[in-house]
């Protein structure tokens, strides 16, 4: 008779499936921080569909989604599971795992019970229209993260996967370290390889941001692995042997650099200078590590805000900067003379499919992939490991924990068909970046976009508006422009062509940015059409004032000419908005 529970690393003999097993539960009464969220628990083993399998875990990798997962921020995995038709009360994480297959639905071909595997994160559902027409499943809408965006991850004795999910385990690898590296390393080669002409190939260069990292080590590795040279970003010389010995040509130190962040304004010519540059001598310090004056075809981006600017500008004509995540931040600013001019291309990319999946696992297979475990755990250690994530002081690197291994390091069948020496990391190099956001978020669609209930007291735009124009002709000069705003105390003036009709306005903004770079008598003398903001953003005088915040904070402007039946009558203004907050 089959025991009801067995004993964490007491094995079920094989195909054996218990009714219950252990698992780490969150629930959503104990949202927070890893060492609260995460509880020990024994559930029901979950049954399976014909398209999956139940696998045996023998250890599973740690990632920072399943913090986010505990913390119930910024979706609450649980409750979103739950309006969508599942019942569970409760979330077992983990989007990484090694194990043995215990138990296949009827239509799984590709794996028999027995099987040593490791399993890729990506499920979707083999009935979605567009999946049966051979579309990429990463564009299905049924396209989820397991272990995060879906239930029973590998934190627990068995774990339910699709079949498809399934690829060999790396015979030479520990359980430990075949767990640690497929979420990483299917992301890394879906943006090096999954963009057709941009595709990594022999010869090409390759900036990798991040290179010590999770996705940077294994980014190296794949470009090394393409016949591509890399050339690995880092923040200390401490990190450059690590990613040498990885296969990176060379490495660059990103602190010895301060140009990073956002673009200055085009229009500030001291600002705009100064960053290009830093941005040239960013250039030139490649060119020397790489020994010729070549620029990156490919720049391999998830920094994001302070990084795309320079990885824009820097990538070769023709090239591809492809980013997988905004650690930094979302807002990317994009100068795009260079991407049309050079004609550049941007491209997102968001893990990997499963053919992605199983070439990447090829050369972990074929003992190219090292998996860069820098740290493993034990069973009970599992909100351990993701406190230290919460807490940014965990290494870099991959990390697992073992689940039903017994002890570190069993589970390796001989030497790797290519020896790689694994590369040590600097003593003591953890974290020290803000928290990632987690990889998949689900973001809002159109359908929920309208569930949203916005408050509005009814204010229109005629109700605070500046009636009357006071404007400029196009051949006035700056200094002209200046007085007028200085006697009328305003913050703009707008440019009238001899029609009447408005065709730009010169804010102080514009007045300010023309001073840069040049002498006050140079500036005084340029023209309001030199250097006004062309086009003139109106709003009817009926408008809504929240539609006119809108379309003012939009495109980054501060006021709006304000027209009735087409004809303009006035200006509205972010101080008039202002005003109306303070109660003026
Ligand atoms: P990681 O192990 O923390 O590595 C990130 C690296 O970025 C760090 O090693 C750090 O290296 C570098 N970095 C940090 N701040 C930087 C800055 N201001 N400028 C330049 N480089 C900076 O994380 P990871 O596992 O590689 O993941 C990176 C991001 O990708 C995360 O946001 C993660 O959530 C996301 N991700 C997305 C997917 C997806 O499918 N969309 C999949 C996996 C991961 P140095 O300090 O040495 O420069």
């Amino acid at each position: 008779m089959t025991k009801e529970l067995y004993n964490l690393g007491e094995m079920p003999p094989l195909g054996v499936i218990p009714p219950k097993m252990h698992a780490w539960l969150i629930r959503p009464e104990r949202f927070g921080k890893p060492m609260e969220a995460f509880q020990k628990e024994v559930v029901n083993t979950p049954p399976i569909a014909d398209d999956e399998v139940l696998v045996y875990v023998m250890a599973a990798g740690i990632n920072y989604n399943n913090v986010w997962a505990g913390l119930g921020i910024p979706v609450n995995v649980i409750g979103a599971r739950n309006k969508a038709g599942e019942p569970e009360d409760f979330h077992i994480g983990g989007s990484d795992a090694s194990g043995i297959v215990y138990k296949v639905g009827k239509d799984v071909t590709n794996v028999k019970v027995g099987d040593e595997v490791v399993m890729h994160c990506g499920q979707y559902s083999r009935n979605c229209e567009w999946v049966k027409s051979g579309g990429d499943p990463m564009y299905s809408p049924t396209f989820r993260i397991w272990g995060y965006e879906t239930n029973w991850g590998s934190f627990a004795q068995f774990t339910k996967v699709q079949g498809q999910q399934c690829m060999p385990k790396p015979r030479h690898m520990n359980w430990e370290e075949a767990a640690s590296y497929t979420l990483v390393a299917a992301t890394a080669w879906r943006m090096l390889h999954g963009w057709g002409a941009n595709a990594v190939k022999k010869g090409d260069v390759a900036l990798i941001w991040g290179g010590a990292g999770g996705l940077g080590s294994m980014a190296i590795q794949i470009a090394k692995a393409a016949g591509a040279t890399s050339v690995a970003m880092v923040s200390g010389e401490d990190k450059f042997d690590y990613c040498m010995k990885l296969g990176a040509k060379g490495c660059i130190n990103r602190n010895e650099f301060d140009h990073w962040g956002m673009l200055p304004h085009w229009k500030d010519n001291v600002g705009y200078s100064k960053w290009l540059k830093g941005v040239r001598s960013f250039g030139a310090k490649i060119w020397e590590v790489l020994g010729e004056k070549r620029a990156p075809n490919i720049v391999f981006e998830h920094p994001g805000e302070t990084t795309i600017p320079t990885s824009i500008f820097v990538c070769d004509t023709g090239g591809m900067v492809v980013v997988c995540a905004g650690t930094t931040g979302y807002n990317a600013t994009v100068d795009l003379r260079y991407l049309w001019m050079r004609q550049k291309r941007l491209q997102g990319s968001h893990f990997a499919n499963t053919e992605q999946s199983n070439q990447m696992n090829e050369l972990a297979l074929r003992g190219l992939l090292d998996p860069c475990m820098s740290r493993a755990f034990t069973y009970d250690e599992i909100p351990v490991a993701h406190q230290l994530m919460h807490d940014n002081k965990h290494p870099h690197g991959n990390m697992s924990v073992l689940v039903g291994a017994t002890a570190f390091g069993l589970g390796a069948h001989g030497k790797p068909p290519v020896a790689i020496e694994h590369p040590m990391l600097p003593k003591g190099d953890v974290h020290n970046t803000p928290h990632p956001y987690p990889m998949s978020t689900p973001l809002p669609g159109i359908g929920e976009g309208e569930a949203l209930t916005i408050t509005d007291d009814g204010t229109k735009v005629k109700d605070l508006m500046h009636r009357g124009i006071i404007s400029c002709t196009p051949t006035d000069t700056i200094g002209t422009v200046a007085k007028i705003m200085v006697n009328k105390e305003i913050h703009a003036v707008v440019v009238m062509d001899e029609k009447g009709k408005a065709i730009g306005v010169v804010s102080q903004t514009d007045m300010v940015l023309a001073r840069q770079g040049r002498t006050p008598d140079q500036a005084r003398a340029l023209r309001a059409n030199e250097v006004m903001t062309p086009g003139c953003a109106t709003c009817d005088a009926e408008m809504l004032l929240s539609d006119a915040v809108s379309l003012m904070t939009g495109r980054r402007m501060h006021r709006l000419v304000v027209t009735e039946k087409d004809q303009p009558v006035g200006v509205i203004s972010m101080t008039d908005v202002v005003r109306k907050i303070i109660g003026e």
